[in-house]
């Protein structure tokens, strides 16, 4: 009789014991079918005294239906997923469930049907038909993901199918991806650059545990330093994975890739098409892809065989998943290279202060590259007073800053403006009764977006056409727009610059792989001179003709009293400046704001990297924050204002009373409503002596909850709405 523990998919149930059938083979890690009352549940086999479960007599077991034929997941990535649970104090099956592709990938490869027009032109379409016809240009997908793209019922597909206007294609899931070439096209490194490139390949070498900071400044050429470390690996047969902090910033990766290695990389990330995601998934479990690259939830991939880590952009805060398991990827991904015994690189400019304390802890190894690839020079920063140099009435750029920027036009060179805000306004209101346009469902203005004409949440996604007459009064014609998006700033530049090419940067304008290419392709042929972005543009670009930021806004980041506010003020202009001046003609920074004495931009403007972090490093210590002290937040909501507040006010009454942790709150959230859910918000302040998620274990486990109430625990917050 062999009874196996089994981790299941289930939200209810987590821990199952069954019965191995006579005959069948299994191991620690195995996926397989096994019943649940009349259905049949997904399962990991796991270590029995690893996983706490409840002692059913083995009479009572039922066995195990199916193993299925994928390999099982190795004994690193349960150990990573057991640290991930117990550390964010998450459901273990939802942090495994990461670590799984689709029960289709499960399954096995094989091949699957995909649609894509046939090139028959039928003489008379409804309009339906007609509009999917235009939709469906040069796609190839799933009837599902079709019908998603055309904006159609599947019917609406299906009867094309049957009219012989869309065909199908059968996809092999299993085709090879084509081999990368560790030597396709190897770089002349500099002396700093090689240095680097050394130690990389030589912990790769080593098969070890080996944590790395490469801090090196904008423009030093880290990618390239790292991708010999990628080469070296290559040539092992052990994996990569590349993580990147934005799927935008995979376009330009993928070009240097190539150029590098002769053939794109694997690409994971959550936009590919089914059948995508399935060979890659396959690829990833089978060794066959060499190199990953994708957004944080490639990470709990089962790699065959990984041998190195990338972090790239280690600094950036979308490394932190804020719903679902609540985990930074970075620190993650250190942590399954301790667990595979394979070196990580955590790339920046800019590195998170927690990451510099490792690194002057010993706990990293820290590289530096401390000048720009080839000599160019760090752009001059240029700190413009608003209270001195106010712009025009009704207008957000200053008379100086406009000058410089003509002054770019006139020697066709480039300017970069950047304003991390989308949309036209971030607030419109009614002039006659003072009504404001505010989200039903969030405690949010609504964005108005010029171009699309529509007032949008960029909470929860909720739209509305821009009104004609003002809802509360009925007056037509007295909306305003107040306070600027980038589209409105690229308004103002198209006045006081008619004759400039303008481009404008945002995850609305560049939503698309072929948009974001166009867009590099247009600034690289030099056909636009002023570019507007939010964040988007911050980073990964290199444009050689690109000679001046303008950043339209510094105090923007600085308001809502963030832990983290300074820090990423400083990181977004350093890394903006760092699009300055990266070719041989040298580059300036003009920098708007109403507070130059402020750290952040006194630090930016003397060039000062080091004063600012010294000075952040004291305010965080006072305040006992990371990497000091620690910080969590449980997060309660519901769709009941009253069961939301008293279910808070549970938890604060049953807050431990211990030395070296501080309960804060409840309070209501700074977002207090959210998509229709009311939230209220614990902080918890602790010493790094203390057990912290214990301590949040022990706390919330005596309570229990009315069903609508959802209770999330956030380890080490970077939201603090
Ligand atoms: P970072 O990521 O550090 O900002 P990049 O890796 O983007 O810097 O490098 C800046 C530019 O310099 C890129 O266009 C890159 O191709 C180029 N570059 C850097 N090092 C070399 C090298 N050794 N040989 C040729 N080009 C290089
Ligand atoms: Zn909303």
């Amino acid at each position: 009789m062999t009874r196996v523990r089994l981790l299941v998919f289930n939200p209810a149930l987590s821990v199952l014991d069954y019965r191995l059938p006579a005959g069948m083979a299994i191991e620690f890690g195995a996926v397989v079918l096994a019943p649940l009352g009349p259905r049949q549940v997904l399962g990991i086999v796991w270590e029995p005294d690893r996983l706490e479960g409840t002692e059913v007599p083995d009479s009572k077991l039922r066995p195990i239906l199916e193993v299925l034929p994928a390999p099982p997941l190795p004994a690193p990535l349960r150990r990573l997923i057991e640290w991930c649970a117990d550390y964010y104090c998450a459901p273990m099956n939802a942090v495994a469930r990461m670590a799984l592709g689709s029960m289709a990938a499960l399954r096995g490869g094989g091949t699957t049907t995909e649609y894509r027009l046939s090139g028959l032109e039928p003489q008379r379409l409804t309009p339906q038909r007609a509009a999917a016809m235009d939709a469906l240009h040069g796609e190839q997908a799933s009837i599902r993901e079709l019908a998603e793209l055309a904006s159609v019922s599947e019917g609406v597909l299906r009867g094309m199918v049957g009219a012989g206007i869309l065909e199908p294609v059968s996809v092999d899931l299993d085709r090879p991806y084509p081999r990368a070439r560790a030597d396709f096209a190897i770089p002349a490194l500099e002396p700093d650059q090689q240095a680097a490139a050394d130690t990389f390949v030589g912990a790769v070498r080593a098969e070890e545990f080996a944590p790395f900071l490469l801090d090196g400044v904008t423009g030093s050429g880290k990618t390239e330093c790292y991708f010999e470390a990628v080469a070296e690996a290559i040539r092992m047969q052990r994996q990569v994975l590349v993580l990147l902090p934005e799927i935008a910033l995979t376009e330009n990766f993928l070009r240097r890739f190539e150029a590098r290695f002769g053939v794109p990389p694997v690409l994971w990330h959550s936009s590919l098409k089914q059948s995508e995601r399935r060979r890659a998934w396959r690829a990833i479990v089978s060794g066959e892809a060499q190199v990953v690259v994708g957004a944080r939830s490639a990470l709990f991939m089962p790699y065959k065989a990984l041998g190195l880590i990338v972090i790239d952009e280690a600094h950036e805060v979308s490394f932190k998943q804020d719903d679902g398991v609540r985990y930074n990827a970075r620190d993650v991904a250190v942590i399954r290279a301790r667990f595979e015994q394979i070196p990580v690189i955590l790339a920046s400019a800019t590195p998170a202060l927690e990451s510099l304390q490792l690194a002057e802890a010993g706990v990293y190894a820290k590289i530096d590259l401390p000048a720009r690839f080839g000599g160019a020079e760090l752009p001059a920063i240029d700190v413009l007073d608003l209270r001195d140099e106010p712009p025009e009435r009704g207008r957000w750029l200053a008379p100086r800053l406009v000058a410089e920027m003509r002054l770019r036009l006139e020697r066709g060179e480039q300017s970069l403006l950047f304003l991390n805000r989308r949309g036209y306004a971030p607030l419109t209101l009614c002039r006659h009764c003072g009504y404001r346009f505010q989200c039903p469902n969030c405690s949010a203005w609504l964005v108005e977006h010029r171009l699309s004409r529509r007032l949008a949440c960029h909470h929860c996604g909720h739209e509305v056409p821009v009104p004609e007459a003002c809802p509360e009064c009925h007056t037509s014609d007295c909306l305003v727009a107040c306070g600027p998006g980038v589209e409105r700033i690229a308004d103002e530049v198209a006045e006081v610059l008619p004759e400039a090419r303008i481009a404008v940067v945002t995850s609305d304008t560049l939503n698309s792989p072929e948009k974001i290419s166009a867009f590099v392709e247009a600034a690289e042929g030099k056909l636009i001179d002023v570019i507007i972005g939010t964040q988007l543009v911050t980073k990964g670009y290199h444009f050689p003709e690109l000679t001046l930021v303008g950043v339209v806004d510094a105090d923007l980041g600085l308001e809502g009293g963030d832990l983290r506010a300074g820090e990423r003020t400083y990181q977004q202009i350093a890394q903006v400046a760092g699009r300055a001046g990266r070719g041989e003609k040298p580059g300036t920074v003009i920098i708007q704001t109403r507070h130059p004495e402020a750290a952040v931009i006194a630090a930016l403007s003397a060039g000062d990297r080091d004063a600012f972090y010294t000075a952040e490093a004291e305010a965080r210590r006072d305040a006992g924050a990371p990497p000091f002290g620690r910080w969590a937040a449980i997060i309660v909501s519901s769709e009941d204002e009253a069961e939301a507040r008293m279910a808070a006010r549970a938890i604060g009454g049953a807050a431990p009373d211990l030395p070296d942790v501080l309960v804060l709150g409840p309070a209501p959230a700074p977002l207090a409503l959210l998509r229709g859910r009311h939230r209220y918000r614990l902080l918890i302040n602790a010493r790094r002596s203390a057990q912290l998620q214990d301590i949040i274990r022990g706390w919330l486990g005596t309570l229990s909850f009315p069903p609508g109430v959802r209770v999330n625990i956030d380890i080490d917050p970077y939201s603090f709405v």
